[in-house]
């Protein structure tokens, strides 16, 4: 009986640990959640990974490697899921997890653990991907957005949920990854803002 009762409490503190740490990763991101708002689309997939999965491929965060921002090209998250879904046979949500408005505001648009695709990256995608809104190879980001970006940068470097990004080394951009204008940091019109915004990083770590 006294062994019983010792399994049980084990169990129970892991229960309880366990669930300490879901909310934390669940609670302390530092956007505005409005996943529920935008359109998703439950399938059937015209590609085959995608529907043998049901969606995107599911991830632990412990699994994220490396955060990746983009330019989404709108100003507007809710018409941009409306594109997204119905794009090449059909994709479960918006491409992009977090998005940052012009003014700064985060938001937070799909579920971290979704690998959706965004860089060209594969399937079993690994890295955070954020999009900060504008066409960014036709100018610079507003201070308030380049801020608002440096931060979000800071939180995923330091966050616990996502050990592998550990440092500004694991900060990058679309055209990191693929030949690609995005996020339009490498344009004469943009005016070059990727210094820019590496140095707020910087200047926050
Ligand atoms: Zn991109």
């Amino acid at each position: 009986m006294e062994a019983i009762r010792n399994q049980l409490e084990i169990a129970h503190a892991a229960t309880g640990a366990a669930l300490k740490i879901y909310r934390k990763v669940y609670a302390d991101i530092p956007a505005r959640d409005i996943s529920s708002e935008l359109v998703t689309n439950p399938g059937p997939y015209t590609n085959n990974k995608l529907q043998r999965d049901r969606g995107w491929w599911q991830r632990e965060l412990y699994r994220i490697t490396d955060l990746t921002y983009h330019h989404t090209l709108s100003d507007n998250p809710w018409a941009t899921a409306r594109h997204y879904i119905n794009k090449g046979g059909g994709r479960p949500t918006t491409p992009y997890t977090i998005w940052i408005t012009q003014t700064g505001e985060v938001l937070q648009c799909v579920a971290l653990t979704e690998g959706l695709w965004h860089d060209h990256t594969g399937h079993e995608n690994v890295h955070l991907s954020v999009g900060l809104a504008g066409t960014l190879h036709l100018y610079s980001p507003a201070d308030a957005q380049l801020d608002a970006a440096a931060k979000f940068a800071v939180w995923a470097i330091r966050s616990e949920s996502m050990p592998l990004i550990n440092s500004i080394d694991r900060i990058t951009g679309h055209r990191d990854w693929i030949a690609t204008t995005c996020p339009g940091w490498s344009s004469e019109a943009s005016n070059h803002w990727k210094p820019e915004l590496y140095a707020r990083i910087e200047a926050l770590l």
